[in-house]
């Protein structure tokens, strides 16, 4: 019966094979749902261990596959594949080759890991008590892949139990994983806000509607509304980031557009200043004298951290890296992740874990979505693959 020294041990034995795939991917990033060329070579690498339950396709260009030990219990590990448009500044030998795409958020290092763990639990036979569902998606960067390979049925036959996912996390030291409990990503939507008024002379502004003033106002006001008017337990951040009106310093503006991002995790603050933004604060706009056009794009939900998922993925790494190599991280992200798909519309009990890449003395402090993004690869990856392959024997041993 294969044990945990004999995981880490494979996993370190993989470690050449791992970069050597991991800087393949890296030079050759791909673009959300146009990751063509990244399912095909995992295809063939899982191909090669001997895993022939591989289906492609799966919401456009994801990829599942299935590892089976024995019954019928199945739970699902889940890695992103897709690249950002950034062009790569760190200099690597394994630097990227595309103009202006750039693995800047570890996705490569994620599938890879996954690879990694196919190998481990595909050479576990009959040892492995039930079925390893891999999941390679696209389109995490913004494409909601995650929700796209759900609707195309890959949770279907077999269904998982639970599901589990890793992400780089640069604050976090190399060689460690991060836990955190309760909400681990934060729900993320998207408004564009016209503020409508109308032109007059600026010496004559009462005969007008001065669109950048009532624009003052808006902002002032959504700020106001978030700090003062929701829970201040509730964590949240609304950022606009943009603004543009405006012809003339003599002119008063007719029209002002604002756009910006809510990042909530409770249902209820989301829904608060959602309502503000489409009701209030439309009418606070209006007793000025204008007009607001709001519109609201739902992103990506928050992500909670099943308690048990979470504790069996605890326990598979404390195995591995004792507990000095496990950290309780104490905050949530405000950033957002479609991983939280799988768990408000797919339904699966679902946790996220924190693969720390940071390592002061080689210059691996850079934080993602950066044009200097990078990471130890021959620490993190053996890490990685043995942890994702740990946490499923963990969970199917539930
Ligand atoms: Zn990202
Ligand atoms: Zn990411």
């Amino acid at each position: 019966m294969p044990d945990t020294h004999w995981m880490k041990q494979r996993a370190e034995e993989l470690t050449p094979q791992l970069v050597a795939w991991r800087r393949h991917l890296h030079m050759h990033p791909e673009p959300s749902m146009k990751e063509h060329n990244t399912a095909a070579f995992v295809v063939e690498r899982l191909r090669d261990m001997g895993i022939d339950e591989i289906e492609e396709g799966i919401g456009e260009t994801g990829v599942v596959a299935h590892v089976r030990g024995e019954g019928d219990r199945c739970v699902a590990l889940r890695a992103d594949m897709d690249a950002l448009e950034l062009t790569e500044q760190t200099g690597a030998e394994y630097a990227s080759t595309v103009e202006g795409m750039m693995h800047a958020c570890g996705h490569d290092a994620h599938t890879t890991c996954l690879l990694g763990a196919a190998a481990i639990l595909s050479e576990m036979g009959d040892s492995l008590s039930g079925i390893v569902k891999l999941i390679f998606q696209p389109g995490e960067e913004g494409e909601a892949g995650a929700l796209r390979m759900i609707e195309d049925g890959c949770l279907e036959d077999p269904a998982p139990e639970a599901i589990v996912a890793a992400h780089v996390q640069p604050d976090l030291q190399q060689g460690t994983v991060g836990l955190t409990r309760g909400f681990v990503t934060a729900q993320s939507d998207s408004i564009e806000i016209a503020i409508l008024g109308e032109s007059s002379h600026a010496a004559r502004p009462h005969q007008g509607a001065d669109a950048i003033s009532l624009a003052a106002q808006a902002v002032t006001a959504l700020q106001h509304f978030v700090a003062r008017c929701t829970d201040p337990i509730h964590r949240k951040v609304v950022t606009l980031g943009t603004i543009r009106g405006g012809t003339r310093r003599n002119i008063l503006a007719d029209r002002v557009e604002i756009s910006g991002t809510v990042r909530t995790y409770e249902r209820e603050t989301r829904d608060a200043i959602i309502d503000f933004l489409g009701n209030r604060l439309r009418t606070l706009v209006g007793e000025l004298g204008g007009r607001m056009e709001v519109t609201i794009s739902e992103g990506y939900p928050s992500l909670w951290n099943e308690d048990w998922v979470l504790d069996h993925a605890g326990d598979a790494a404390r195995e591995l890296l004792g507990d000095e190599g496990v950290v309780d991280m104490q905050y949530p992200s405000m950033g957002s992740e479609d991983f939280a798909f799988f768990q408000h519309v797919g339904e699966i009990p679902a946790a996220m874990l924190r693969l720390g890449t940071r390592d002061e003395s080689s210059g691996f402090v850079h934080a993602v979505h950066t044009t200097h993004f990078d990471l130890n690869d021959e620490v993190v990856l053996p890490v990685g693959a043995a942890i994702y392959a740990n946490t499923a024997v963990k969970l199917l041993q539930r």
